[in-house]
């Protein structure tokens, strides 16, 4: 049921060789999309990633290597300074591009004098948001996430009845969300503290592990998204760390939901993956418990059943100030993977767009904290610590509940399956700066 092409074949090599090296997260077989700026020069473009390289898309468009592609979006699409316009184009279109980028950079092409000009080492550009997000929502899909955090308020009925009916969700921030690298000032908020209430700067700071997902074309106002279109209006996705002010959150977020304890900043990795590059790492939808009963008609189907789910490998880095004073590395403290999600992508797309809400290219989803049962498997420090009350020991002695200033939070994920090249996400990270600091 897999829709691999020839853009997937694991013998698949570059002539770009740092693309070719084993554990390279953009192997010819990723070919991410992102937008990037040469260092030094603020000129927004597209590009796709390969190796330690990016092609410049706008430079190749404009010595002509892009024609026929896009039809008469051409110039709307390679000219432009953000993936919108790409993404509002449909699956084809996307897959046509793939497939001429694939065919370009692989060994033995005949463009590669030509595309080779347009070429740029990763460490003389600056990666940007990747589109204009006009909305982005916050999800809340893992149900070991959901009964974690349920336990810690609620002992004895520790997951919402609504959470197994339909993927719980709020309206966020779109303002706030920057790309990795940005640095992050811890906010202030309201909380509640030794039985008063106070405004300061927040105590219990965390990182929330996600998955974003960007939409492609949109839907009118007021027409629905049938699951099984949902795949069409799914570009690709991103690492997401939905920072979080954990005191502020439990004291503003009954009864309408999280509000300035989320909306201070979201920070993504600014490599877009592709749909099509992730379908060799399609799985099955997580089976729902027979106490569940039955997914309502408009959230099923056996497309989503068979293959909506998707296997990634996730992780956390934490590298404190005392580490970087020492020149030590960061240190993984949580690992786990998207294969055990309660909601998939499609059901998300579908449940947003149900009520007729019009979905726009460039849009960003978050898929909730990723967590899973075990040892350091979960993607927030909340339930790493329980709320603070066990901290971690980190190998250099420190202890950690929450967030100190000065820690840097990195999250790096990857694909892989039996037969496919493997794949990587790229980076999301950003360090935390004292209240004020900026
Ligand atoms: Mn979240």
């Amino acid at each position: 049921m897999h829709r691999t092409n020839e853009t997937h074949d694991p013998n698949l090599r570059s002539w770009v060789e740092s693309a070719n090296d084993v554990g390279a997260d953009f192997p010819i077989q990723n070919l991410p999309f992102g937008v990037i700026s040469p260092n030094g020069v603020n000129d927004d473009r597209i590009a796709v990633a390969i190796g330690d390289q990016v092609l410049d898309l706008r430079s190749c468009f404009r010595a002509g290597l892009l024609e026929g592609l896009v039809g008469d979006a051409s110039h709307a699409v390679f000219e432009a300074r953000t993936l919108n316009p790409l993404m509002a184009q449909n699956p084809q279109v996307w897959s046509a591009v793939r497939r001429c980028l694939s065919r370009g950079l692989r060994q033995g092409s005949a463009q590669q004098t030509a595309l080779s000009r347009h070429l740029l080492a990763m460490q003389d550009i600056t990666l940007k948001l990747p589109s204009r997000i006009g909305d982005f929502t916050d999800f809340y899909c893992s149900i070991e996430h959901a009964t974690n955090g349920g336990k810690m308020s609620r002992p004895d009925n520790p997951l919402m009845p609504n959470f197994t009916s339909l993927p719980v969700g709020y309206n966020g921030r779109a303002s706030s969300v920057i790309v990795s690298g940005s640095q992050i000032v811890r906010p202030c908020g309201q909380f509640q503290k030794d039985d008063k209430i106070a405004f300061g700067p927040c105590e219990k700071l965390d990182f929330e592990l996600e998955v974003g997902t960007f939409i492609g074309q949109g839907n009118s106002q007021f027409k629905s998204i049938p699951l099984s279109q949902a795949p069409e209006h799914f570009f690709g996705i991103c690492l997401l760390n939905d920072w979080s002010a954990r005191d502020v959150q439990s004291w503003e977020y009954q009864p309408l939901g999280p509000f300035l304890s989320k909306g201070f900043a979201t920070t993504i990795s600014g490599w877009v993956i592709t749909q099509e590059a992730l379908e060799p790492f399609r799985i099955p939808a997580r089976k729902r418990d027979d106490a569940h009963g039955e997914v309502l008609g408009y959230l099923s189907d056996a497309r989503n059943d068979a293959y909506g789910g998707l296997d990634l490998n996730l992780e956390v880095h934490l590298r404190t100030a005392e580490m970087r004073k020492n020149n030590q590395p960061g240190e993984v403290i949580a690992s786990t993977s998207f294969d055990s999600m309660y909601w998939t992508i499609p059901q998300m797309i579908t449940h947003h767009a149900s009520n007729g809400c019009p979905m726009r290219p460039g849009d960003l989803l978050g898929s909730g904290t990723v967590s899973k049962y075990g040892d350091k498997a979960q993607g927030c420090m909340s339930e790493i610590t329980w709320r603070g009350s066990n901290p971690i020991q980190l190998e250099n002695g420190e202890h950690r509940g929450y967030l100190h200033d000065g820690d840097e939070v990195k999250m790096t994920g990857y694909c892989s399956a039996p037969n496919a090249r493997s794949i990587g996400l790229g980076v999301c990270e950003g360090q935390v700066l004292p209240s004020g600091a900026i």
